[in-house]
């Protein structure tokens, strides 16, 4: 009786029957929604790439500002520029047909908000198969270049465990794309981000003291150059 759902994405899924009114079926929808909530918070994070120096954490923990590599930097860009392009567009057909005042900004957030208003109309159109399979896509993109970073690693020096010398590192996140990066020094000591914090002022403390220990040397010996 009921049409099928018309959503290509369904990936191992059976075909469900689409729900009352749509053409997708109500699992789609679910998944659609939440992935146009999440896209402005990926172009944030996207950003956070683009620019480590607003990544508070990752800036602490290195200590250093020059941490990305150019193809990291185009990834992000395109996969930014993608989520606007993707949410404008979809925004313009929205208020083209319904005669509603699209969002003025092309903001991610404002665009988004604006879809999921009107998500059961997009989702009972013509074009709602083009629409997940769009929004499928973007998303998988658009994480890959926000968590994936392979690219990405950085040398942070002697471990800070008592007694161990191994070099400390980033390591690349893991191969699913989740956000799996973690710090860790070659002989197996490791790291969470939630950990960062600690480590990173922990790192500061070990660098201030050798500072410290550098400069008492380096005033010990002033005297004899003002004689
Ligand atoms: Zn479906
Ligand atoms: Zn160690």
């Amino acid at each position: 009786m009921g049409q099928k759902c018309g959503s290509v994405p369904h990936g191992t899924r059976s075909r469900r029957t689409a729900a009352p009114g749509l053409r997708l079926c109500t699992s789609c929808y679910h998944d659609l929604k939440a992935n146009l909530l999440e896209l402005p918070e990926i172009y944030d994070d996207c950003e956070s790439v683009l620019h480590p120096r607003r990544n508070p954490t990752l800036q602490r923990v290195s200590g250093s500002r020059q941490s990305t590599g150019i193809r990291l930097d185009e990834a992000a860009i395109t996969a930014r520029s993608g989520i606007i392009g993707f949410l404008a567009s979809w925004a313009a057909l929205v208020a083209d047909e319904r005669a509603v005042r699209k969002p003025v900004r092309r903001q991610p957030e404002e665009m988004a908000d604006f879809l999921v208003a009107h998500l059961d109309w997009l989702l009972a159109h013509a074009t709602a198969a083009d629409f997940a399979e769009e929004i499928s896509e973007i998303t998988h993109r658009a994480r890959r270049s926000a968590y994936t970073q392979p690219a990405l690693r950085m040398d942070l020096g002697q471990c800070i465990h008592s007694g161990c010398n191994a070099a400390m590192s980033t390591t690349p996140s893991a191969r699913d794309g989740r956000r799996t990066r973690e710090v860790s020094c070659t002989a197996g000591h490791s790291w969470q981000p939630h950990q960062w914090l600690l480590l990173s002022r922990q790192i500061q403390q070990t660098r201030q003291f050798a500072r410290g220990t550098a400069g008492a040397a380096a005033q010990s010996e002033r005297p004899e150059d003002a004689a």
